[in-house]
């Protein structure tokens, strides 16, 4: 009954199977708890990005001020790779299931176990688990084990469960068979935080463990040149620029990649690289030593290599320069403390649509760990294979197809890198601002917070949406008064207009309302749009409609549905509904919006309903906010014009 071994996909064990989560161990009737997670360290993942997604996440708990949650950055945070669920039994409370005996056996570890062969050491028939936990919203969880009798004679020796009244645990008690002294019954007070008695659970509710994680699209960074790009405003300017059209010469003609743009300067990166060596070295012979070798006058330059290697010039810097000359965004003119935020989550944008519908742009033989690169295949190159088009007649309309609906370019998109992760658990109750989120323990006992991550490789359709046409919308819907209109026939210009007018910060809280009002215009219009055709999707690839999910790119303006299933990964589907479904798909969708079972209620009220609208938690990425039929319909009295009408196409 010691450490067993279990094979399960990572995806399920990931969700289901967390460290300090209970489980059934059905061969032999056992209930368990996960004791550890043998893992690996992973490195090739935006850890910046995961880092303050983890962040915004802890925000919302109870304990968002306490350790580790409070100010947690990406050093803070161990990225590892789970290989092994290693269990053991859990709770540590047993009696006899013979109905006139109901010995107890009580023990502090699981190894204490093995000497009682599961039989009961007074009638040898067998023993059973009492299948209760004692869980807190604070985070602990308890064994229902009895006191000690109070005569020090009988100890823990003879001790008896009361199950008289079969069906009401919270009448079952603890008693001493010698001397009938009650022993404790199914509730005590916390060992954690001492704050509550806590009363039983059964081991099976759901309430004994919330796993806290969540899943993004996760680009690799090139490992060559991640230590040395300088994140934050460079890095989204950079990307910005790139989105532009600024660095296509850079890009095409000398071959570089985005990666090798950001990099820092051989000074700059020599000065950070001595800053990481010097806390290395306070480290492991102290701070005081560290201050007396720099004051006694020795150079430290020469205790470290300085590398040569890095790139000269300053590429970046006339970059950076240029673009933060020509974009401001939302958050830097309201004088928004979280400009570094929005950088952020523009670079993740940006960079995810970038690499996703234009491929790597370095040389892939020249590096490792670049297998996880997206392969895009664009609808115009779909359409160049003439043996494609011969066995796909019907393909040919697909463009005007995808007009109808305002898509303006799409692509299919392989090796999607997506990223699961878990950083911790809650017990007790499901809302956040009531519960304590625990970190879980370090496998290897080290200071850091371990959050554990699988990337798994998926497909999606990417759709780019006509940018004029939103424009051309939101002015006839009276978004646009007072902003400045872009020229609508330069791309260019209008790029940098949705860069220049989407408050990502706005969006970063899918749980709280969007106080931007052309912010929340633009996001309400691409998630129902996205949410139109997510449920329309899964019937044309025969994805199952909880495995197809989402992600809004208000910046760009585009829309990623991606196959995110968690169970079985049916590759493919995807790629059949690009290449062979779009027709079919785009018609299904613009059929399903016009009504609601629920209308007139449904058209009146909100625009989105569960039998509309509405996806399940797992697939929209904002509990189902901000969406509106409407907007792509028309609708409360003409004051809402279409978006999907054919005079915006
Ligand atoms: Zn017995
Ligand atoms: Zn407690
Ligand atoms: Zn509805
Ligand atoms: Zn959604």
């Amino acid at each position: 009954m010691a450490d067993s071994e279990m094979k399960r996909g990572l995806a399920q064990v990931m969700y289901r199977f967390g460290p300090e989560s209970l489980f059934d161990y059905g061969r032999r009737g056992l209930s368990m708890k996960v004791s550890r997670w043998e893992t690996n360290k992973i490195s090739s993942l935006d850890a910046n990005y995961v880092a303050e997604q983890i962040a915004t996440h802890a925000s919302s708990f109870r304990n968002d001020d306490e350790d580790p949650w409070v100010d947690l950055t990406v050093d803070d945070v161990d990225f590892r790779r789970p290989n092994r669920v290693v269990g053991s039994l859990y709770p540590l409370t047993m009696y006899c299931q013979n109905r006139s005996c109901h010995r107890v056996v009580s023990k502090k570890e699981p190894s204490h176990f093995v000497y009682t062969n599961g039989e009961c050491p007074e009638c040898s028939d067998e023993l059973r688990q009492l299948a209760f936990v004692l869980v807190h919203d604070c985070g602990n969880m308890m064994s229902i084990n009895p006191q000690p009798c109070s005569n020090p004679d009988h100890g823990y020796d003879h001790i008896y469960l009361n199950k008289q009244n079969i069906n009401d645990p919270l009448s079952w008690h603890f008693y001493c068979g010698e001397c009938g002294d009650f022993c404790g019954n199914m509730s005590k007070r916390c060992t954690k935080c001492h704050k509550e008695r806590v009363y039983f659970r059964p081991i099976a509710s759901n309430s004994v463990y919330y796993s806290q994680g969540d899943v993004l699209v996760n680009l690799p960074i090139d490992q060559r040149y991640s230590d040395d790009i300088e994140y934050g405003e460079s890095w989204a300017r950079i990307l910005m620029a790139a989105h532009l059209g600024d660095l296509d010469d850079v890009v095409e003609e000398e071959g570089k990649t985005y990666e090798e743009l950001g990099r820092m300067t051989t000074d700059e990166r020599d000065a950070k690289r001595r800053e990481k060596q010097i806390e290395d070295l306070k480290e492991e012979v102290g701070a005081e030593q560290v201050e007396k070798m720099i004051e006694s006058g020795v150079d430290i330059e020469d205790v470290f290599d300085v590398a040569e290697d890095t790139i000269k010039g300053s590429t970046r810097e006339e970059v950076v320069e240029e673009n933060r000359e020509r974009v401001k965004l939302p958050s830097q003119r309201g004088g928004d403390s979280d400009v570094d935020q929005a950088y952020s989550t523009l670079s993740h944008e940006l960079f995810t649509y970038l690499r996703s519908t234009q491929g790597y742009e370095g040389n892939l033989d020249a590096t490792d760990g670049m297998e996880r690169q997206p392969t895009p295949l664009s609808l115009d190159g779909l359409l160049e294979q003439e043996d494609f088009l011969e066995s796909n007649p019907e393909a040919e309309v697909y463009p005007e197809k995808l007009q109808k609906v305002n898509i303006a370019s799409a692509w299919v998109v392989d090796n999607l890198p997506l990223l699961n992760y878990t950083f911790g658990f809650t017990r007790d109750r499901p809302e956040r601002s009531r519960t304590d989120l625990q970190p879980f323990p370090h496998p290897r006992g080290e200071d850091s917070t371990p959050v554990y991550v699988d990337q798994t490789p998926s497909e999606a359709i990417v759709l780019q949406v006509d940018r004029s046409a939103i424009i051309e919308w939101l002015d006839e819907k009276g978004a646009l008064r007072g902003v400045e209109r872009p020229d609508t026939d330069d791309e260019s210009d209008l790029k940098e207009w949705f860069l220049e007018n989407v408050d990502t910060n706005e969006l970063r809280d899918h749980y709280s309302p969007i106080e931007d009002d052309l912010t929340r215009e633009v996001y309400t219009l691409l998630h129902s749009m996205s949410h139109a055709l997510m449920r329309t999707a899964s019937g044309q690839c025969g994805l199952d409609s909880n495995s197809i999910s989402e992600y809004v790119m208000p910046s760009v303006p585009a829309i990623f549905l991606y196959a995110s299933s968690t169970e079985h990964f049916s590759l493919g589907g995807m790629h059949t509904l690009f290449k062979t479904r779009i027709h079919p798909w785009v018609d299904e969708t613009i059929a399903d919006v016009q009504q609601c079972v629920y209308d007139p209620v449904c058209e009146h009220e909100d625009g989105a309903c569960h039998a509309c609208l509405h996806m399940s938690e797992v697939a929209c990425e904002s509990a189902n906010g901000n969406l509106d039929r409407r907007y792509l319909v028309g609708g409360d009295r003409g004051r809402i014009p279409a978006f999907w009408e054919s005079g915006y196409v």
